[in-house]
């Protein structure tokens, strides 16, 4: 997705409004403090903002950001390496912060709390532990599941802000703002369209903005109405819901190999060929949060309204 489309400041955020308002608080506070903003916690599906989220927080704290992503800090050094670099007022930004590894994440530990850095010099019985200052500095941290940070990591950061899927509503302004941007003519009933189908996601909102835009231009249409959309869409294979492919196996599997369920995630995972982080993290979020599935303690459990969804 083009950067050009993620929103700048505050200002250009939509949705999430009461997330966002606390947030303009504590940047606010900050600002007249004239101190830095505490450690941030951003927690929720992929697509949501999270990214944009620390983006924002760095351009209103008038802060560079700093971006680095769990699955590449294996050791204790490779965060040193970062947190060594820091700036004053810079903002550190770690995406994935789930999957930094327990031990490199220990020395996040007093680098949050006091702004230090205790590290081992030298071997053996020659070993010696130096403590470095850092420089006052405010931490991001990105996940899609806050539940597996160690609770010491979770505990250190002063601010917790959790991303909901976004209304139709939302994401018609998304789409619009979007179109504008990239001087896509849209008719309001085809961004409603977009909106109903993008899984409550702004990132899902705006590649199907695209790939409807390419079947609009292919066809003559100036401006993208619900008719176009609604072709576009099902030729994408995203159904009324905004369901894909994925997500409509993921109902079959469990409506016809297991009458509906509970089924257990491992035997999802086996059964759909695909990691249980992409069904935990990616598929189910939506599912549970359009009220599709349930959790249960003995697995997963398709409700009524599972057999809504229309096969295309
Ligand atoms: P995450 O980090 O949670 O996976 P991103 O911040 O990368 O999500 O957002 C994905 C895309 O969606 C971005 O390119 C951005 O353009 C768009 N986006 C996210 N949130 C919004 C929003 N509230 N308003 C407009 N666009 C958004």
């Amino acid at each position: 997705m083009s950067p050009a489309l993620r929103p700048q400041g505050l200002a250009d955020f939509v949705g999430q409004a009461d997330t966002m308002r606390n947030l303009a608080t504590f940047i606010r506070a900050a600002l007249i403090r004239g101190v830095s903003l505490d450690h941030v916690l951003l927690n929720g599906p992929p697509g949501l903002g999270k990214t944009t989220i620390a983006q924002i927080i760095a351009h209103e704290m008038n802060c560079n950001l700093k971006t680095i992503i769990g699955p590449a800090v294996q050791r204790a050094a490779d965060l040193a390496a970062v947190l060594t670099t820091m700036q004053p007022n810079e903002v550190l930004f770690i995406d994935e912060i789930h999957r930094v590894q327990p031990a490199a994440a220990e020395i996040l530990y007093g680098a949050m709390e006091d702004f230090t850095l205790d590290i081992l010099i030298g071997e053996g019985p020659q070993a010696r532990s130096v403590r470095i200052d850092l420089p006052r500095f405010t931490l991001i941290g990105a996940t899609t599941r806050s539940g597996s940070l160690p609770a010491p990591l979770r505990d250190r950061f002063g601010i917790h802000l959790g991303l909901e899927f976004y209304s139709p509503e939302d994401l018609v302004r998304i789409v619009t703002r979007s179109a504008g941007m990239l001087g896509i003519g849209m008719m309001p009933e085809g961004a409603m369209e977009i909106a109903r189908r993008s899984r409550g996601t702004p990132r899902i909102a705006n590649r199907l903005l695209r790939r409807v835009h390419d079947f609009a231009v292919v066809a003559g249409v100036v401006a993208i109405t619900d008719t176009i959309a609604d072709m576009a869409l099902s030729s994408l294979a995203v159904d009324r819901r905004g369901l894909d492919k994925l997500d409509r196996r993921y109902i079959d599997w469990i409506d016809t190999v297991h009458g509906g369920g509970p089924v257990g995630i491992d035997t999802l995972a086996t059964g759909l060929g695909e990691a249980r982080e992409t069904i935990e993290d990616v598929i189910e979020p939506f599912l549970v949060a359009s009220g599709i599935i349930t959790r249960t303690s003995r697995g997963r459990v398709l409700t009524p309204k599972a057999y809504e969804v229309e096969a295309r």
